[in-house]
C-alpha cells in the first residue's frame, strides 16, 4: 500500500522552460514511481531499490493545486504544466486515487495547457478532460503558433520488445498496450508524440530497432519523436548505474564490458556515441518526415 502524505506545494515553476518538453510548470501527484524503471533518473538511496515500496500519494494535492493555479491565473502566468517529471501520472494506484483525473479537472477550470508524459494506457480514461483542455487552454504567447495546442501527449518508450521491457521497466504498461493507447490518442485528434528516452545502447538503438520504431511511428502518424541516449547515475545499491549494470550482466553478458567502458568515467555515453546518435536521429527524422521536436508541429487549421 502506498503511504499517504500531505504537501505544502505541488505546482513547481521551472527556472527555464525546457525546449524538449515545454515545461513552464511540473506537477507530481505521487512521490516515487511503481513503474520501477531501472534507468530512472530519480533513483538513489532516497527511494530504495524497489521504487514501488517508497511510493507516496499526495492526498491534499488537488486542493493545493487549485490554490496555486488560481494565483498564477490571476497574474496571467499561463504556461504548459508537465505531468509528470518525477513519476508517471497514470500509475496503477491512479485507478483508486484518481489524483491525475482530479488535477486535470482543476487545470481545465483554470485554463492551463498540459503536456502529459506517460508509459500507461490509463490515460485513455481522461481523454474527455484532455479534449476540454486542448480546446480552452490559454497558451503562452510564444507557443501560440507552434505547437498551438492546449494538450500535448507523449508516450514514452525505451524498447518495443516485451522481454527487454520486462527487464528494464518491469512495472510499466507493456509496450504493445502503450502503442494501442498511442494509436487511440492520435485517432482522437490529440497532438501525440513519442519520447524515446532512453534508447538502450546496442539493445534498442540498433539499426534494426530504429527502423522498426520509426516505421511504426510513421504509420501511426505521430506528431513528433524525442529521442535521447542513456544516462546512468551513482554507485550505491539503489542507483540507476548499479541496477542497469546488474541487468546487463544477467541478461546481456556480451555487452557488459562495453557498458563498463561507457559509464566508468561518468553518467553519459561517450561524446563520439552521442554525436553519432544525434546524426542518426536527425537523418531518420528527415527520412521518415517526423519532426524531432514538439515546436516543429504546425498550427492546426
Ligand atoms: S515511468 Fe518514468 S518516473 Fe517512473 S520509474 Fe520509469 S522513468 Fe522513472
Amino acid at each position: 500500500m502506498p503511504k499517504e502524505i500531505e504537501v505544502k506545494s505541488v505546482l513547481n515553476k521551472t527556472q527555464k522552460r525546457d525546449s524538449w518538453f515545454l515545461d513552464d510548470y511540473t506537477v507530481n501527484l505521487y512521490s516515487s514511481c511503481s513503474f520501477n524503471c531501472l534507468y530512472c533518473y530519480i533513483r538513489g538511496s532516497k527511494y530504495g531499490t524497489n521504487l514501488e515500496q517508497s511510493l507516496s500519494v499526495k492526498t491534499n494535492a488537488i486542493e493545493v493545486l487549485d490554490k496555486q493555479l488560481s494565483n498564477r491565473a490571476k497574474k496571467g502566468q499561463y504556461g504548459y504544466i508537465v505531468l509528470s517529471s518525477a513519476t508517471d501520472p497514470y500509475l496503477q494506484v491512479e485507478k483508486k486515487y484518481e489524483l491525475t483525473r482530479q488535477a486535470l479537472e482543476v487545470i481545465a477550470r483554470h485554463r492551463f495547457p498540459v503536456h502529459i508524459i506517460t508509459k500507461s494506457d490509463l490515460i485513455e480514461r481522461d481523454f474527455d478532460l484532455l479534449h476540454k483542455i486542448d480546446q480552452n487552454a490559454i497558451l503562452p504567447h510564444d507557443l501560440q503558433s507552434s505547437p498551438g495546442r492546449g494538450t500535448l501527449i507523449s508516450f514514452s518508450f525505451s524498447t518495443l520488445d516485451e522481454k527487454v521491457a520486462g527487464i528494464f521497466e518491469k512495472g510499466a504498461t507493456k509496450p504493445a498496450k502503450r502503442l494501442k493507447a498511442l494509436e487511440k490518442a492520435i485517432r482522437d485528434g490529440f497532438h501525440t508524440g513519442v519520447s524515446l528516452m532512453p534508447l538502450l545502447p546496442f539493445i534498442s538503438d540498433t539499426s534494426e530497432n530504429l527502423t522498426l520504431f520509426f516505421s511504426i511511428f510513421k504509420a501511426l502518424n505521430v506528431s513528433y519523436i524525442l529521442p535521447a541516449t542513456l544516462t546512468l547515475f551513482g554507485n550505491g545499491s539503489a542507483d540507476s548505474k548499479t541496477l542497469v549494470m546488474k541487468a546487463i550482466r544477467a541478461h546481456f553478458p556480451q555487452l557488459e564490458e562495453r557498458y563498463i567502458r561507457f559509464f566508468q568515467e561518468g553518467y553519459q555515453m561517450p561524446p563520439y556515441y552521442q554525436k553519432a546518435f544525434a546524426k542518426k536521429m536527425k537523418e531518420l527524422c528527415e527520412e521518415y518526415k517526423i519532426p524531432g521536436s514538439i515546436t516543429a508541429i504546425d498550427k492546426p487549421d
